[in-house]
């Protein structure tokens, strides 16, 4: 016998088409569609509409593909929540719950651990482990709200991994979570945060999704963007920005640009100053985030005053900036620091 199929990951129409081909009706694939992404079901018993026999004939052929949570971290200073999942296979990931004034948003984890290399991410130290399914970056969400008995309104893809690194899985997903007839999510409310590989950034202007692209730019030079961003060897800093330019052209999205702000690193006015002459003329908004340091690498966050006068000096260049709040500062840890020491502890036990 093959796998079973991962149903979850399938569109609507791919669906429809399948249940075809297995001689039943197409308004079938609706209805599975409705109980999978409206209703969240992860049991094709609970589907009641459909005829026990056809629920069998799907248990047979296909599997309803979750994530388990195995941690759960609650800040008791604003509500964050942190979840340690694991996914098919015993990789662990993990995806960050916060509260706003506006609705609930989601960080999830594009793949377990990342190849991508940069010097300040905990994510990035043990490589890349796998990448997620669609259905896997579906159920963070559609777990997360099952645990808080709310709905999230926003969806931000800046967990582990780099999302242009599982395109097709991530494209996938972007068309699942916003289709009228499941999740329904608006696209204006997901965020794709990358490291910026240029031809995935042009791929994804040529498919005119909504959705809002953050670029990771953490530099003003490439030869400081190559000392932080493996990947600045490269696309070079005039590529990436030509990229975000056609993606504004193409989807009239406004782009967000991230500076994390490392200590003697990339934290000067000079450098404030040179950053702005290079995105000036393109209709964005930058977000600084105060580097957030692991135990692995020695870079020490900006202090309060250097990123204030990064932020102000940004500003006299009339650029919108913002700097990220921390959240859930008592269940810290960078990203991707959490599974690192769920990883440890694992083997620790099965050292035993
Ligand atoms: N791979 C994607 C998304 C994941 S990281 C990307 O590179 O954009 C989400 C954001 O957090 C990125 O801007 C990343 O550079 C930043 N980041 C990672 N580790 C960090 C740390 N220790 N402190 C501050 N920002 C960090």
């Amino acid at each position: 016998m093959g796998e079973k199929r991962d149903i979850k990951s399938y569109s609507l129409i791919e669906l429809k088409e399948q249940m075809e081909n297995m001689g039943e009706k197409a308004f079938r694939a609706k209805q599975i569609f409705q109980w999978l992404h409206k209703e969240k079901v992860e049991r094709f018993e609970e589907m009641t509409n459909l005829s026990k026999s056809l629920r069998q004939k799907l248990n047979e052929n296909y599997e309803i593909r979750t994530v388990k949570p195995v941690d759960i971290l609650i800040s008791k200073v604003d509500g964050t929540r942190k979840y340690l999942f694991e996914i098919q296979g015993g990789s662990i990931i993990e995806s960050v719950l916060m509260k706003y004034h506006h609705g609930n948003s989601v960080c999830i984890s594009t793949q377990s651990g990342c190849r991508m290399g940069c010097r300040f991410c905990a994510s990035t130290l043990h490589g890349l482990e796998k990448n997620l399914t669609a259905s896997e970056l579906l159920s963070q969400i559609y777990v997360i709200e099952k645990n808080i008995g709310e709905k999230v309104s926003n969806v931000v893809l800046m967990g582990s991994g780099e999302p242009l690194d599982n395109f097709g899985n991530v494209v996938r997903f972007i068309r699942l979570i916003s289709d009228e007839n499941g999740a329904n999510l608006s696209q204006r409310n997901i965020t794709l945060s990358t490291c910026g590989i240029v031809p995935k950034i042009e791929e994804l202007a040529d498919m005119h999704f909504q959705i809002t692209l953050a670029i990771s730019l953490h530099a003003s030079d490439d030869e400081t963007r190559k000392s932080l961003m493996p990947i600045a060897y490269q696309y070079s800093i005039r590529e990436v920005l030509d990229a975000c330019r056609a993606y504004f052209s193409k989807t009239g999205r406004r782009i967000t640009f991230e500076y994390s702000l490392v200590a003697g690193e990339n934290d000067t006015v000079e450098e404030a100053d040179r950053l702005a002459a290079l995105i000036k003329d393109i209709n964005c908004h930058v977000n600084l985030i105060p580097v957030n340091p692991i135990k692995e690498r020695d870079y020490v966050q900006s202090g309060k005053k250097a990123v204030e006068q990064f932020k102000s000096r940004l500003e006299k260049n009339k650029l919108n900036v913002t700097i990220r709040r921390e959240m859930g500062r008592d269940i810290n840890g960078a990203c991707g620091q959490l599974r690192n020491e769920a990883m440890k502890r694992r083997k620790e036990i099965t050292d035993v």
